[in-house]
């Protein structure tokens, strides 16, 4: 009897899987679950290398399969959960494995182009995934678009931005759209002179002012190319070109983002700034769902600011832009050269202001054409990739003031 009411509860469950659980993303994801255990079963869970993490998150959401994707942590996560009946495995591939086990919903937070495969692997079994990886959609957007509509899969924008464009995107009245608005905090470096950032530490960086996320995207805040990036993201998902996506720096992040319709109407989605409310939206999706987020009380918060991003001191933003405007490999040449510029930043092997400059040299590479399927961007990454932690070891920075007038990055064609 009791065995027949466990089985009918979860037919009403939601079965959910996380890659990237061990993240700041997948934390949150965990927390929704943790508070909602009678609506969501868990049935995979990825992490990068933070065995002990992801055996206590394990441990708690008791998963059917865990992946590890560093193979040296596979023995220390077996033993951890050893006498679970959880099924262990550890590797790129697991990683995958861990995307292709059947769930409902797919919560996509690897950080970077390494979470390109699992998402895609999500995406072609056709589950509802929830997008926090938009790494992915830069380096590869066309393909990943192209293979929601053929596997039928559903992809719910998790980027706060995204996710609030989501929530006022008028979908049936497309022609009456004139542009969407990005807001962006403007991070912690907004009102500093370009010289100043130069001296910026990797711990200053990730100081961000109203969000508590990872290191990369901490860093990606901090140099706008975040806002660059989520307009690539946004071209993407909501089918716009870059003309028809602004970028407004809105320092408090309470205005998420805003739809600005043909009549003058403007359409914007306000909250806290807390992952857990577009988290909630996109796990509940259709619905909504309750959270423990703190409530917006804009007496308490009394003023909000808005200011024209300066393309000058932020000049990431403007690559992120032409790159889009470009197309062909320029998205994914600006994503692969970003990742190694903020991996060096963080290991202090490179200036703050050193990032863009890398990336700006990385983008001088002649543009050869379109990457047609989901193994050019990986060959195209990879070898950016090389090319600019080559560039960062040899010290080239150029001049004084860094932008070097021909790549040292050179793209094979015979590759597309
Ligand atoms: P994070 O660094 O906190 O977590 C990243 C996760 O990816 C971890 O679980 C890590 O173990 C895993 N990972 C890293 N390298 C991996 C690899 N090679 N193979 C498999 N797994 C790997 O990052 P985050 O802040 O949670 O961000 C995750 C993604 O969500 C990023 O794309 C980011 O841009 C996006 N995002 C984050 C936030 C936020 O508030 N943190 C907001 C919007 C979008
Ligand atoms: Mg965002």
């Amino acid at each position: 009897m009791l065995r027949v009411t466990d089985k009918m509860q979860d037919q009403q469950r939601k079965s959910v899987s996380i890659l990237g659980a061990t993240g700041s993303v997948g934390g949150s994801t965990a927390d929704l679950l943790m508070a909602n255990p009678d609506n969501f079963s868990v049935a995979a869970l990825s992490g990068g290398r933070n065995v002990a993490r992801l055996a206590e998150l394990a441990h708690v959401l008791k998963p059917e399969f865990v992946a590890i994707a560093d193979p040296n942590g596979y023995a220390e996560l077996k033993s951890a959960l050893s006498g679970t009946g959880i099924e262990v495995a550890a590797g790129d591939a697991a990683v995958c494995e861990a995307a292709a086990r059947p769930s409902d919903w797919v919560m996509a937070a690897i950080v970077g182009c390494a979470g390109l495969l699992p998402t895609l692997t999500a995406v072609r079994r056709g589950a509802t995934v929830a997008l926090a990886n938009k790494e992915c959609l830069v380096s590869a957007g066309d393909i990943m678009m192209r293979e929601v509509g053929a596997s039928g899969a559903t992809l719910l924008p998790v980027d706060s931005e995204h996710n609030a464009i989501f929530q006022v995107f008028e979908q049936h009245r497309r022609k009456s759209i004139d542009k969407i608005v990005l807001t962006a905090s403007g991070g912690p470096f907004r009102d500093e002179s370009l010289a100043d950032m130069g001296r910026k530490t990797p711990e200053e960086a990730v100081a961000h002012p109203q969000w508590s996320m990872g290191a990369k995207i901490s860093v990606d805040s901090a140099t706008m190319m975040n806002k660059g990036l989520e307009v690539i993201e946004a071209a993407h998902l909501f089918d716009l070109d870059v003309d028809r996506i602004d970028v407004l720096v809105h320092p408090q992040s309470i205005i998420h983002s805003m739809v600005a319709y043909a009549d003058g109407s403007v359409l914007a989605q306000l909250g806290m700034p807390d992952m857990r409310t577009p988290i909630s939206y996109a796990l509940a999706w259709p619905e909504r769902m309750e959270t423990s987020v703190r409530k917006l009380d804009l007496t308490e918060i009394a003023n909000l600011s808005f200011f024209a991003p300066d393309m000058e001191r932020f000049p990431a933003l403007a690559l992120a832009r032409d790159a889009l405007r470009s197309g062909g490999t320029q998205p994914a040449i600006l994503n692969a050269a970003n990742e190694i510029a903020v991996e060096a930043f963080l290991d202090k092997r490179l200036s703050f202001t050193g990032i863009a400059e890398l990336v700006a040299d990385a983008l001088h590479a002649v543009n050869v054409g379109v990457p047609q399927t989901i193994d050019d961007v990986i060959a195209l990454d990879l070898d950016v990739r090389g090319q600019a932690r080559a560039l960062v070891s040899h010290g080239r920075r150029t001049s004084t003031n860094g932008l070097a007038s021909k790549s040292a990055i050179e793209i094979d064609a015979k590759r597309l």
